[in-house]
């Protein structure tokens, strides 16, 4: 009778609690969150299967927190062998998918799957919502992978208890506004998450069409993932992948395509790699090292919270992914993994930062992906060329980064140039140069089609003289740092004196100009005043009648607009402004009397309009543009007067 009453005490407590005391809470999805959900769950998209990989990736990333977490602390275990373990019942419609990993806090269960913290997600969305992205196959990239399940399924529910905690916790959603929680003691170790699916996903309630799924995406996750139809009464879990450590076979028992399913099944990334680099270092230092180049630029490469994609293993167990110190930020598009025998098992991720053996690692790494470059860039250009349009410009901040390698990294540089329809490197222009020529020319600004406008530009392409374009921000940054490359100093062709070598009749010609306009030159510098810091006769020009040019000492005026535009700096300095000898409109103001009071207003106005236009060209705002517009406009209507 006692234990009858105990009994039923136990039934009305466990009742009480599940409704009343262990109340669920009710949350609202972040915005984003909501939009991801209603493109997700209204997709046509054809390989709904992506969940599957998506969940069994963040199960293994379970299983690996778990392990690195009970290296670290002894209060938590890891006494069961981890595993992910797929169950499907075609009664009740439902997958789960459950590992022995970390699992989650209630926190974390609101934080991870109610709101995206990583940047890109919004351009993400955007391009989703304009169709303009066809790819949901990417959206493990996004950190929001765990969303696609919603293709599939009308409800998810997540129980999840995390390591060393006493309780745990479930969280439901059907994916529309929201999500609720509530404690649910009866979960005992990580997470399991159910998936009720919708009427027409039930080919993943078939076990056939699971296990090929499973086995597509799984063979390289390094724990055991087996599949078990609830429904058989007397069925087992079957082991369905391989859990290879890829890098820990031997480099000649592997073929490509070995390579490139552990590059995406680890979830490196989901293109193809461009470039494999599979090494066993013996020595003073043992690591093995597989990492690869993608062949396509990442979404985040530019993004100043980009992570570097290298794992780092100690003896086959995952330590961390997010090193910073194993490989500088300039070969941030490196994936992959490194495993080394020669790191402490329990070492901390704040020590790991100050290894010694992680700095050596690194030069190596460094070393062998700068060489294994050069190879490329002398075998194929072409491809080379892919590899520089999507990473050089990244690459190329090792030059102002990399005390070390910064000459080898400039040899690797290729840039566009005045005469060369294809990437070019410094090597072949020096080739090129004639040998009058003593320095590398150079222009900086935003793209090719624009430079080869530049005023600046038009008595080079007249010569045909050659000239690089710098096109990437990060050039004006390397550029002070790098005097020379093979003995021959870089010039722009926007700073200083130019001596284009010419026929020497043109020299003499440009002489005579010079003293013909000394007295134009005195009334400009006089009229603008401070507004410009000199008044010179040009030698670059030939069709625009003026430009502006900074003196050698002077910041490259590119950079400047640069530096203005992210308010690194307040105002923009006063330049050199050149004046063409040769343009008809320089040629009438230096004829007609500066000083007669009745030619006043025209040369005001010329002079106005001539530095605005230099200012217009360089990108640099006008003082007054109401004023040029009243001009110009004036100007107009006396013409067709
Ligand atoms: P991602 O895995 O790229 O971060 P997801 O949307 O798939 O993005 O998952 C969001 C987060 O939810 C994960 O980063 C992880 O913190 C947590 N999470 C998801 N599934 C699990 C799981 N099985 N065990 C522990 N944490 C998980």
């Amino acid at each position: 009778m006692i234990l009858c009453l105990d009994k039923l005490f136990l039934i009305i407590i466990s009742y009480l609690k599940e409704n009343y005391i262990m109340s669920t809470e009710n949350f609202e999805f972040q915005a984003e969150v909501g939009k991801i959900l209603n493109i997700v769950a209204n997709s046509l998209y054809s390989e709904k299967e992506i969940f599957i990989r998506e969940y069994i990736s963040n199960a293994s990333d379970a299983c690996d927190k778990l392990r690195y977490e009970s290296l670290q602390n002894r209060k938590i275990s890891n006494s069961e062998e981890l595993k992910v373990l797929i169950t499907f019942s075609k009664k009740t419609k439902t997958i789960n998918i459950i590992d022995n990993g970390i699992g989650m806090e209630k926190e974390e269960l609101i934080k991870s799957l109610g709101t995206i913290a990583k940047s890109g997600t919004e351009e993400f969305i955007k391009k989703l919502e304009t169709n303009k992205e066809k790819n949901i196959d990417q959206i493990g990239k996004f950190g929001v992978g765990f969303y696609s399940g919603f293709m599939v399924a009308d409800k998810i529910s997540v129980l999840s208890r995390k390591a060393g905690s006493k309780t745990s916790w479930k969280w439901t959603s059907d994916g529309k506004g929201g999500f609720n929680l509530k404690e649910d003691a009866s979960h005992k170790i990580g997470t399991k998450v159910t998936l009720k699916l919708k009427d027409d996903a039930d080919e993943f309630l078939e076990s056939i069409r699971l296990s090929n799924v499973i086995k597509k995406y799984s063979d390289h996750i390094n724990y055991p993932v087996s599949l078990l139809d609830e429904d058989d009464k007397g069925g087992k879990e079957e082991k369905i992948n391989q859990s290879l450590a890829l890098w820990t076979k031997n480099k000649n028992d592997l073929k490509k395509e070995d390579y490139e399913n552990f590059y995406t099944q680890s979830g490196l990334n989901y293109d193809k790699p461009w470039k494999i680099f599979h090494n066993k270092n013996e020595g003073t230092i043992n690591f093995t090292n597989l990492i690869f180049i993608p062949s396509e630029k990442p979404f985040d490469l530019l993004h100043a919270d980009k992570k570097i994609n290298i794992k780092l293993y100690v003896k086959k167990v995952f330590i961390t992914d997010n090193c910073e110190s194993l490989v500088p930020k300039y070969l941030r598009f490196l994936v992959g993994i490194i495993d080394s025998e020669d790191i402490s098992l329990n070492i901390s991720r704040e020590m790991l930062q100050n290894d010694p053996v992680l700095s050596k690692i690194k030069n190596n790494i460094v070393k062998k992906v700068l060489l294994e470059l050069e190879k490329e860039s002398k075998k194929n250009k072409e491809e080379y060329g892919k590899f520089w349009e999507n990473f050089g410009s990244t690459l190329k901040e090792g030059i102002h980064e990399d005390f070390t390698n910064k000459e080898s990294i400039l040899k690797l540089s290729m840039f566009h140039s005045s005469s060369q329809k294809s990437w070019t490197t410094l090597n072949e222009y020096v080739e090129r140069m004639p040998e009058s020529q003593k320095e590398i020319y150079y222009i900086s600004g935003e793209n090719k089609e624009n430079l080869m406008k530049s005023p600046q530009m038009e008595n080079f392409i007249k010569n045909n003289v050659e000239v690089l374009f710098f096109t990437d921000s990060i050039d004006e940054f390397w550029l002070p740092n790098i005097d020379n490359f093979n003995n021959f100093k870089f010039k722009s062709v926007t700073k200083g004196d130019i001596d284009i070598k010419q026929s020497s009749s043109n020299k003499d010609n440009k002489k005579n100009n010079y003293k013909n306009f000394e007295k134009l030159i005195a009334y400009l510098k006089s009229f603008y005043g401070k507004k410009v810091k000199d008044v010179k006769v040009s030698s670059r020009l030939t069709n625009s009648p003026v430009c502006f040019v900074a003196d050698d000492s002077s910041m490259d005026i590119h950079l400047e607009n640069i530096l203005k535009k992210h308010k690194h700096l307040n105002e923009i300095s006063a330049k050199i402004l050149e004046i063409n000898p040769e343009h008809n409109l320089i040629k009438y103001l230096n004829k007609i009397d500066t000083t007669d009071k009745k030619n006043l207003s025209k040369v005001v106005t010329i002079s106005n309009l001539l530095l605005d236009q230099a200012k217009l060209l360089e990108g640099i705002p006008l003082d007054d543009s109401k004023m040029f517009c009243d001009k110009l406009n004036d100007l107009i209507l006396e013409s067709i007067k």
